[in-house]
């Protein structure tokens, strides 16, 4: 029987110390319910450094066994779900550490690759980027709010914004 009182640390990376730590359990949440695909728990901790809170959560594994605690506040990494092809994950995770590295420049290069995936993966190859989202749009692949978000965080390069103040009649 373990003591339920017992001190349990865990070392996780810190997002206010930007390093490993030690962190010291403050409570932990397990849900296995009708909800949940596979068994998870969320785990509140104090950072042993700094004294900020962090939460994680993990899933299941083989018998006991937990995967990685993946931090889901603050500055959540987005997890994708599984049914998004693995080489579209890894493109997405890639662009997530440049941006917690603020290697801006990269983030744009590597969300640009990822909306390229999504692309090719639709059977849609045109001769730019822009042209491909609204092809993705018109056939119902693409909710319309992700094209205009597209187009608002200019990830597409100079020749999709260009187009779109063609667009806007500007051009
Ligand atoms: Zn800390």
């Amino acid at each position: 029987m373990s003591d339920p009182w017992a001190i349990v640390k865990h070392f996780v990376r810190c997002y206010y110390c930007k390093k490993a730590v030690n962190a010291t359990e403050a409570g932990v949440v397990h849900d296995d319910g009708p909800r949940t695909f596979i068994p998870e728990r969320t785990t509140l901790v104090s950072c042993d450094e700094c004294g900020g809170p962090l939460v994680f959560r993990q899933y299941q594994a083989d018998g006991d066994a937990w995967d990685d605690m993946d931090r889901v506040w603050p500055g959540a990494p987005r997890r994708l779900s599984w049914s998004i092809p693995k080489e579209l994950r890894q493109e997405h995770a890639e662009a997530t550490k440049c941006l917690e590295a603020n290697a801006f420049t990269a983030v744009v290069v590597m969300v640009r690759r990822t909306l390229e995936g999504v692309a090719a993966l639709h059977g849609i190859a045109e001769r730019n980027l822009m042209k491909s989202l609204a092809m993705m749009q018109d056939s119902g692949a693409l909710d319309p709010r992700l094209v205009e978000w597209s187009k608002a965080l200019r990830v597409l390069g100079n020749e999709g914004a260009r187009e779109y103040q063609e667009e806007l009649g500007s051009g």
